[in-house]
């Protein structure tokens, strides 16, 4: 609760008290939502679970916040918004190997416009369900409109994908398509927000976490067939910068630039917009691993397993320092570590 503070504005509104929204769009009745993980969920100061059920795992705990006007349009479609409030930090989660177990949702808003809420509330709740993770509390205020959510999972510490497993002489792996949420982002900078495609304005609105494939990787990093991963937020070569830094010192990057699985959507524009998209744009939240050559067949053997989304090896670790990125005739370029920029960059 948190009305009382001076700066704050109005309360969400006279005829829905806080305690009415919560009740009325986010707890849930039993038969609605998936079986109760939570021993205690929304309605007391905290919520209690359970231990972890597998005798070695341990929790993993992730939180992300999305600001209207930094991490998504302010007149972005309220479901979108929910599902991908939760789905940014599922993905988290997949990019560690855990098992998504519960959440809390942070909410503040300007006013609670019942069918904003509806809606919003319609595309959270859908993701949750389809992962069968309950929402166990939260807090709910007015402010500009801010999601934030905090996500826990469940991993085995000697199976989870770390950033600083990599290792020189690694394949570089993808999974998915790159570039389509970047198009609809750049399309709408540019001021061209009407003209987005549909597919693009898809990539960025509906992401999908990499949840089973995160868990069937943790099941081959358990053997070291696979070494580190992080899914890709802030775009591609950002991403693999963060990795180089977390892991051994003399680790490099070669990326094939015709190797890299570039979204339909990306296909009618010039093969270098192509690139900048795929490399620098972000928003994909698809999982950017490492693995030694001799895992290929495990690897490409979960190519469609998991909601028919592909695994493409784009490029390799090698001892050196940085990104080089290479064209299929052979020339190279070294690739700025830069993606999608918090403090400084474009906002939305
Ligand atoms: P407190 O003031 O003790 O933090 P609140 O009055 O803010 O508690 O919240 C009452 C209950 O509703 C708590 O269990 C809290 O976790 C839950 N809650 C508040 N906002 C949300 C939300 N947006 N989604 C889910 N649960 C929420
Ligand atoms: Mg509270």
């Amino acid at each position: 609760m948190g009305f009382s503070c001076a700066q704050a504005s109005a309360p969400l509104t006279a005829a829905m008290a806080e305690f009415e929204l919560i009740r009325r769009f986010f707890a849930r009745s039993a038969s609605a939502c998936p079986p109760p993980q939570a021993l205690l969920g929304i309605g007391d100061d905290c919520a209690i679970l359970a231990a972890p059920k597998g005798p070695n795992e341990r929790f993993a705990i992730t939180t992300d916040l999305l600001v209207a006007g930094v991490h998504f349009f302010a007149d972005v479609d309220p479901q979108a918004l929910g599902h991908k409030a939760l789905a940014v930090n599922l993905s988290d989660l997949a990019a560690m190997g855990a098992r998504p177990v519960a959440y809390v949702l942070a909410l503040a808003m300007p006013h609670a416009n019942e069918d904003w809420l509806a809606a919003f509330a319609r595309g959270i709740h859908a993701l949750a369900d389809r992962h069968q993770i309950e929402l166990v509390g939260g807090d709910t205020t007015s402010g500009p409109l801010t999601v934030g959510i905090t996500a826990l999972g469940e991993v085995d510490p000697a199976s989870a994908l770390r950033r600083d497993r990599a290792r020189v002489g690694d394949d570089l792996w993808v999974s998915g398509t790159l570039g389509g949420a970047a198009l609809a982002v750049a399309e709408r900078r540019a001021g061209r927000g009407h003209s987005v495609p549909l597919a693009a304005q898809r990539c960025l609105d509906w992401p999908n976490p990499r949840v089973d494939l995160g868990l069937a990787l943790a099941q081959l990093a358990a053997h070291g067939r696979v070494h580190a991963a992080i899914d890709v937020s802030d775009g591609l070569a950002s991403e693999l910068g963060h990795l180089l830094q977390r892991s051994e010192p003399g680790l490099g990057a070669r990326l094939w630039s015709s190797r890299l699985p570039a979204d339909p959507v990306l296909q009618a524009l010039a093969p270098i917009d192509q690139l900048e998209l795929m490399l620098h744009g972000g928003d994909d939240y698809e999982l950017l691993f490492t693995a030694p050559a001799s895992a290929r067949g495990e690897i490409e053997s979960l190519a469609g397993r998991f909601d028919g989304v592909a695994v493409t090896r784009f490029g390799m670790l090698e001892a050196g320092s940085g990104l080089v990125l290479e064209a299929p005739d052979g020339t190279q370029r070294a690739l700025p570590a830069r993606g999608f920029e918090h403090f400084g960059g474009a906002e939305c």
